[in-house]
């Protein structure tokens, strides 16, 4: 039997062989590099790789050595810049933070370094995290690995190319309306959007705070665990974080509920396809098949893009041009921000503040933000009754393979509607998983599919073990 490439490698795989001195950390992060040496250039997954990636893995051998690592020492894994390192530069995929270095670790950056984890560099984005297909970055576009002419998805799109292309061996996303799941489907990796809570988002640049997560993508659903397990964990510098919780037992037999209602027009032949052949695989698998109604679903898309460019208008607003990131000058203080601002936020982004301020202004506040918020708890009652019946929900992540770059980005409400499965479980706070399911081909390209799996709150460990489960084959 042929050994397996290095940059092939799991996350467990590599770290047994990591334990057992088979392969060092400096060997795997040099494959790494190496690796992100001769596809980047085409794909542009990173927009900065770490000049001391050697020295990170060097400390983690010597971790391993001295009997102290983990199952993470040495791994070496990608971060969305949007996530904080110390002394290293962050920008949100954007021009008014181009230069600007954080000055504390994130909370679960902080975590990692302790496990000895490995950081390669930090990979393109959608600005601020608004986009589903990496376009909106302001710097690069990132093509999609699979093929060169189509997106990666969004917007953690360079966390996912990067795994991708075997430029990473895991990447950490964030997931405010489905940017980890989503591009992980168009990856062909699995990415874990955890419960609200459940992972600390201190030292993670806000988008739309009652939203946005940390999540992993990986190759395997046990890599998505090694991960959250790694991140996860009461943290008192966020105040939205959970208690910590003891284990729960999983049930031995999985009752997964379909909403079929919701299956409806705008779903791609070939994705709906696919998704009733998973089904029909997790019925030989033992799974029970239940149909089930989320009668207010429909009004998932349109409550999330009132709710997030709310939040995202206040979150954004200490972009000033004073406090952070870039400076330019105007007449008098009004000037200066105007100018600041824009020249330093994209199009999208301006888009979002201009509605966010629109939404949340005296005379609209009610009708829209009021509303909307009235709407997500409406949401949360139907999952709540839904998960009386079933231990989790399934449904499609994306409505298409990925796109073609260009395809999408100047139409706005098309580039929305891509989201139409992914926004509803950060609306609910609940966790969701998605898993890759098959390709599709197009253009003599085998594009990836994914499935969803949606359960109640703080209870990933049943999106894991059903994720194994379905994994297998
Ligand atoms: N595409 C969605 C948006 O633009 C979700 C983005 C995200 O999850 N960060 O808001």
């Amino acid at each position: 039997m042929s050994e397996k490439p290095l940059i092939d490698l799991t996350i467990v795989e590599a770290s047994e062989k990591l334990a057992s001195k088979e392969i060092s950390a400096v060997e795997l992060a040099g494959a790494y590099l190496e690796q992100i040496e001769l596809r980047d250039g085409e794909i542009g997954a990173y927009l900065e790789v770490y000049d001391d990636v050697l020295e990170q893995a060097k400390r983690a051998d010597e971790m391993i050595a001295s009997g102290k690592g983990g199952v993470l020492t040495g791994i070496p894994i990608a971060v969305k810049d949007l996530i904080l390192i110390e002394g290293r530069v962050v920008s949100a995929g954007s021009k008014i933070l181009e230069n600007y270095k954080a000055t504390y670790d994130a909370t679960v950056i902080a975590k990692l370094k302790k496990e000895g984890v490995v950081f390669l560099g930090r990979t393109n984005m959608d600005e601020f995290g608004m986009g589903s297909s990496t376009e909106n970055s302001a710097y690069k576009i990132t093509k999609n690995p699979h093929d060169t002419s189509r997106v990666p998805g969004g917007s953690s799109g360079g966390s996912s190319a990067a795994v991708a292309m075997r430029g990473a061996i895991a990447a950490l996303g964030t997931d405010t309306g489905g940017s980890v799941r989503q591009p992980a489907s168009f990856c062909g990796l699995v990415g874990l959007k955890p419960t609200y809570g459940a992972v600390s988002r201190n030292g993670l640049i806000a988008y739309g705070s009652s939203l946005d997560q940390i999540g992993p993508l990986t190759k395997t659903v046990a890599d998505a665990e090694i991960i959250f397990n790694a991140m996860k964990g009461h943290d008192p510098m966020d105040s939205t974080s959970l208690p910590d919780e003891e284990s729960k037992e999983v049930p031995k037999i999985f009752t997964v509920g379909i909403p079929r209602h919701f299956l409806g027009e705008g779903i791609d032949v070939e994705v709906l396809k696919n998704f009733n052949e998973s089904v029909e695989r997790l019925k030989e698998l033992g799974v029970t098949i239940k149909e089930i109604t989320l009668p207010n679903i429909n009004y998932s898309l349109s409550t999330y893009y009132i709710i997030a460019p709310a939040e995202a208008s206040s979150n954004l607003s200490k972009f000033d041009g004073v406090r952070y990131g870039l400076h330019v000058d105007g007449e008098n203080l009004l000037g200066d921000y105007l100018e600041s601002k824009g020249a330093g936020f994209g199009a999208e982004v301006r888009r979002r503040i201009v509605l966010g301020t629109y939404i949340l202004s005296h005379g609209y506040y009610d009708a829209y933000y009021t509303k909307a918020n009235k709407v997500r708890n409406i949401l949360r009652k139907d999952f709540a009754d839904a998960f009386k019946e079933v231990d989790a929900i399934m449904m499609p992540v994306s409505p298409m393979p990925a796109f073609k770059i260009g395809e999408k980005s100047e139409d706005p409400l098309s580039m929305y509607l891509a989201d139409i499965f992914t926004v509803t479980a950060n609306l609910v706070g609940v966790p969701a998983i998605s898993i890759p399911s098959g390709f599709t081909e197009r253009e003599g390209k085998q594009l990836p599919l994914s499935i969803q799996l949606i359960a109640p709150h703080r209870r990933e460990d049943i999106l894991f073990a059903l994720g194994k489960l379905f994994e297998r084959k």
